[in-house]
């Protein structure tokens, strides 16, 4: 057996199955490439869901983390240290709000997004107790703790994990008048990604997101946007919100806030609703830790030079111009996205989103499929222009055999 077959044969006897990886083993990583086992070199169009924004083994970044690593890792929220006020003071002024609560995963940042709402709700808004409400979109993904996938639509990510989180209601992603017929006196939230990701990188119609905002503001409620993908600089801005003049009550962030070295997440907000929580009423262990904390102040100083998103704006112009023309031929129905992100729909008479990932890997170029005949495209945003060139050649190749 091959070094990758030993592996993946000993990966599949091991580990829960509750992934379906692509047969190539990665043994190092630079930029934008990963070399296998067995010394191939592949184009990561991935970017590890957004993760790798900057792209991997970033210099600035992990020599972050190797000076932290020297000082301290670790010392829990009983006692401050000396990172943590700036990674909260440069965060909130990134994101031009007041405060700032760290955890580690998306997932938790979005279980803080509901739980600051929730209470929110009952302390200022005035919502009788158990009684709120969080309206989210259909095709959500905002992670995978039992009480998020109650409200996912997806019937992989949600079966026989009832009983489930009530409280939610669900409405069609990109219907004004869904979302305004399902607010009621209790709603305290609308939860929504400003481009749904996992959905197949989905933009939603033009004056869609002001509306949620109007709508939101009018009915005192706050509008909570997930930008754990889509935000940090993918889309051309910093955040996805950005390109329709649209600032939300609170901010969810993961992925690559940080760097592709440690999972760092927080939920950013005003003081008037992520002041809500008094000592004891919510934590994390490993939230706001200091290497997680020095990893991010550098991913934040890098995205405040606005080098990275102006980068995903025109090599995102370039790319949706590629993909289009790609469009026009047959092998592709439509492409989505903005910025250096795109949803693209495969024929499916040219094989599932699975089977065209498998060719592109044959020809060293790894993505990865969602739903059917879509795959996504999101090189990190470092990539050179000649790379991303080549990885649409191969792309091109795919698609005509
Ligand atoms: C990835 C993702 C999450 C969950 O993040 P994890 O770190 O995997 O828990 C939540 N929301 C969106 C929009 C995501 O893309």
């Amino acid at each position: 057996m091959s070094a990758t077959e030993t592996a993946i044969a000993s990966a599949e006897a091991h580990s829960a199955h509750n992934y379906h990886p692509l047969p190539v083993v990665v043994a190092s990583a630079e930029g934008a490439w990963m070399t296998d086992v067995e010394g191939r070199r592949y184009l990561d169009l991935l970017a590890g869901y957004s993760a790798l924004n900057f792209g991997h083994g970033n210099r600035r970044l992990i020599d972050a983390a190797r000076a932290q690593l020297e000082r301290v890792t670790l010392t829990s929220r009983a006692f401050h240290h000396d990172r943590f006020a700036d990674f909260c003071t440069e965060l909130a002024a990134l994101c031009g709000m007041e405060m700032v609560l760290p955890m580690n995963t998306g997932a938790e940042a979005v279980e803080t997004a509901v739980k600051t709402a929730r209470k929110w709700g009952y302390r200022v808004k005035g919502v009788p107790d158990g009684m709120a409400k969080i309206i989210v979109a259909s095709d959500n993904f905002h992670g995978r703790t039992t009480t998020i996938i109650s409200f996912s639509t997806d019937p992989e990510a949600r079966a026989d994990y009832g009983p489930y989180t009530p409280g939610f209601e669900i409405v069609p992603y990109g219907d004004l008048t869904a979302l305004r017929e399902a607010m009621t006196v209790n709603t305290v939230a609308v939860l929504i990604e400003p481009i749904q990701g996992e959905a197949g990188v989905l933009v939603p119609p033009a004056g869609y997101l002001p509306g949620v905002r109007e709508l939101t503001r009018e009915r005192n409620v706050l509008f909570i946007a997930d930008e754990i993908q889509s935000g940090l600089g993918r889309t051309g801005k910093t955040f996805a919100l950005e390109h329709e003049g649209v600032v939300p009550d609170m901010y969810v962030l993961g992925k690559a806030l940080g760097g592709g070295v440690v999972p760092v997440s927080a939920v950013v907000s005003s003081a008037g609703i992520l002041g809500v929580f008094k000592p004891g009423e919510h934590g994390s262990t490993f939230g706001g830790n200091p290497l997680a904390c020095a990893v991010a102040l550098e991913v934040i100083a890098m995205l405040r030079t606005g080098e990275y998103q102006e980068r995903a704006a025109e090599l995102g112009d370039h790319l949706h111009r590629e993909l289009g023309l790609l469009a026009g031929g047959g092998a592709v129905e439509t492409v989505r996205g903005r910025g250096l992100w795109a949803g693209v729909d495969i024929a499916p008479a040219l094989g599932t989103g699975r089977e065209i990932s498998e060719r592109l890997m044959e020809e060293r170029v790894l993505v990865k499929d969602t739903h059917g005949s879509t795959i996504r495209i999101a090189p990190p945003l470092v990539i050179s222009k000649e790379d991303l060139d080549w990885g649409l050649d191969r792309l091109r190749t795919v698609l005509s055999a």
